[in-house]
C-alpha cells in the first residue's frame, strides 16, 4: 500500500507552449490566462440530471461534485463547495476595483473562477466557475443508467 500524501504539490507542470498545444483556445484562455467565458456559454451552466464529478479540463483532477452544483442564475456553473479542501486553492486577486477570491486547480495551477460568500447552501459559498475549465464525468453508479433490479 502506498501512503498518499495529505496535501499534494502541484503535480502537472507544463510550459505555456505545451498548454497551448494541449488545450482548446477557450480552455487555454480561461485556465492559463485567467480568462472568463461569456455567461451562459457553457453546457454546464445548469446542473446535470446525472450525478457525477467535474474535473479540471487541464489535468483531470477531481474538483466539484454534481451534488454540490446549483443554478445561480449568473450564467456560470456554480457550486457550494469543492470536492475536497485541497482540490482548489483560493487566493485574493485585485484585477477589478474590489478584491476577489480566485480559485485555481491545486494540481496544475489552472484558473477556475472565483469564490463568493453569498451562496444559498449551508456553506455560504458560491464557487462561480468557468465551464471551459471543467469536464464532466457521469458517475458509474448513475441510477438512471443502472439496469433494472
Ligand atoms: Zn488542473
Amino acid at each position: 500500500m502506498f501512503k498518499r500524501r495529505a496535501r499534494p504539490d502541484p503535480q502537472v507542470v507544463r510550459t505555456d507552449a505545451e498548454w497551448r498545444a494541449r488545450l482548446g483556445p477557450e480552455t487555454y484562455r480561461v485556465l492559463r490566462r485567467s480568462g472568463t467565458e461569456a455567461p451562459g456559454s457553457s453546457p454546464y451552466v445548469h446542473p446535470s440530471d446525472s450525478d457525477g464529478i467535474y474535473r479540471c479540463a487541464g489535468c483531470a483532477a477531481e474538483l466539484f461534485l454534481s451534488t454540490d452544483q446549483f443554478d445561480s442564475g449568473t450564467g456560470w456553473p456554480s457550486f457550494s463547495d469543492a470536492v475536497t479542501r485541497d482540490a482548489a486553492l483560493i487566493r485574493t486577486d485585485f484585477k477589478l476595483l474590489f478584491p476577489r477570491r480566485e480559485a485555481t486547480c491545486t494540481n496544475c495551477g489552472g484558473h477556475l473562477g472565483h469564490v463568493f460568500g453569498d451562496g444559498p447552501s449551508s456553506t455560504g459559498q458560491r464557487w462561480c466557475i468557468n465551464g471551459a475549465a471543467l469536464t464532466f464525468d457521469k458517475a458509474l453508479t448513475d441510477p438512471a443508467e443502472a439496469p433494472p433490479a
